[in-house]
């Protein structure tokens, strides 16, 4: 079956080859095409696989300032931020990019060394990645001009700062940073989540589950259909997941489009 031009754009954008069959007189099909011809679905996934169980709402209770803010008061509020020894370290907080409207949120783990020196989440190479995943799917997490909100990204982290040398959230951090989340979640009213990587996953699900476990089925965050994939950066160091971040994605979109108002 010939690739249409939405697989083509998403398969060029994750850097996969796209397969051609030969022509009749060529010679005979390889025995083993390459990973994308044999892994990304043919078109978008059929139905959607039942939603898994809601996943526990996480407490703001620690702060009601921030369970109670709006959007400029939960800017200010993540600035200010000194709950954690994070604040030593930082830069700056890096709060998200995108429209405040956007029907998708895309969750990330933590600003790394780029992203605490220019305030944006995933603006490195893993960023590159995404925004290119995302463009095959013609998202944006652009907030300007007039892109419906279908099409707008929202993109966050777990984490507000950046840990030192890019390494792991510890649970603390994870727990005192909660909040901004949360709130976030609840202004934004995301119609989709994309959480990619570890954290993120179990940040909203409570689950210690590996992605691997995780990805391929609809979670739901506070009734919010909730997809799990691999991190841009792991997809980075290894490209042969990059066919399954692809049927995640497809699979984020169906839901999405079955969504739309
Ligand atoms: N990795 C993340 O998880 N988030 C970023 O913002 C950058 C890299």
């Amino acid at each position: 079956m010939p690739w249409t031009e939405r697989q083509r754009a998403m398969l060029g954008a994750m850097g996969l080859r796209v397969w051609t069959p030969p022509a009749p007189a060529a010679a005979p099909a390889p025995s083993a095409p390459p990973v994308a011809a044999r892994a990304a679905p043919a078109a978008a996934p059929a139905a959607a696989p039942a939603a898994a169980p809601v996943a526990a709402p996480a407490a703001t209770a620690a702060r009601p300032d921030v369970a109670a803010s709006d959007w400029p008061a939960l800017r200010a509020a993540v600035s200010a931020c000194r709950a954690c020894g994070l604040c030593e370290t930082r830069t700056q907080t890096v709060f998200g990019v995108g429209h405040e409207r956007a029907h998708w949120l895309v969750l990330g783990e933590a600003p790394g060394e780029n992203e605490d020196l220019q305030g944006e989440p995933f603006v490195g190479a893993a960023g590159q990645l995404l925004d290119r995943m995302l463009a095959a799917l013609n998202l944006t997490r652009s907030s300007e001009g007039d892109t419906p909100p279908a099409q707008r990204v929202f993109i966050a982290n777990t984490l507000k700062c950046r840990p030192p040398g890019n390494r792991n959230p510890a649970p603390a951090e994870l727990s005192q940073c909660e909040p901004f989340l949360v709130r976030q979640i609840e202004l934004l009213q995301p119609r989709i989540v994309l959480a990619l990587g570890k954290f993120a996953a179990q940040a909203l699900l409570r689950s210690d589950a590996p992605v691997g476990k995780l990805r391929g089925r609809v979670h739901r965050y506070q009734g919010v259909p909730l997809i799990v994939s691999y991190h841009p950066a792991y997809l980075l160091r290894s490209p042969l997941e990059k066919a399954r971040a692809w049927e995640d994605l497809c699979l984020a979109a169906q839901v999405a489009e079955g969504q739309a108002t």
